[in-house]
């Protein structure tokens, strides 16, 4: 089986996007099963709750890690895997931002500076409307919107 770190990087080859994993690795034990993005700490946080008993598992009780954290993401219509590695190369500024191309009218971004791992990854939701700037290094992101991809439909 692989480790959860291997299967991040096969997911996503480059370095950068995958920030992400640190969120597994980093946070203090908990024993509380992340309901919702918000509540994601660490790789505790993602092990389901279980089926309860007497009934079928949902898909949510049950997954866990990863498909966890994408079900979780789904919910809340944030695509984990299916983002390009963010451009750690250089800072972005308000003059010259980091350009996140996006279905949405906003991206979650994990920065973690640059050179990458520079600093402790800091979730920044940069909207089109308005732009990020990270808390730790003053990288300033930016979503660039490209519109409503097939299949994926408004309800
Ligand atoms: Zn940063």
């Amino acid at each position: 089986m692989l480790s959860l770190r291997q299967s991040l990087r096969f997911v996503t080859p480059a370095t950068r996007a995958f920030s992400t994993s640190r969120i597994f690795l980093q946070s203090k034990h908990t024993n509380k099963t992340a309901q919702s993005l918000a509540e994601v700490k660490d790789n505790e946080s993602l092990i389901g709750p279980g089926a309860k008993e007497g009934s079928v598992p949902t898909d949510l009780e049950q997954a866990t890690g990863l498909e966890r954290l994408e079900l979780l993401g789904k919910l809340e219509g944030v695509e984990f895997f299916d983002t390009k590695p963010l451009d750690s190369s250089r800072k972005g500024t308000m003059a010259n931002p980091i350009v996140l191309d996006s279905y949405e009218d906003y991206r979650y971004v994990g920065c973690t500076g640059s050179p990458a791992d520079s600093h402790t990854i800091m979730w920044l939701k940069p909207t089109v409307k308005q732009v990020a700037r990270c808390w730790e290094c003053g990288s300033v992101y930016k979503v660039n919107p490209v519109g409503v991809p097939h299949g994926h439909g408004h309800h």
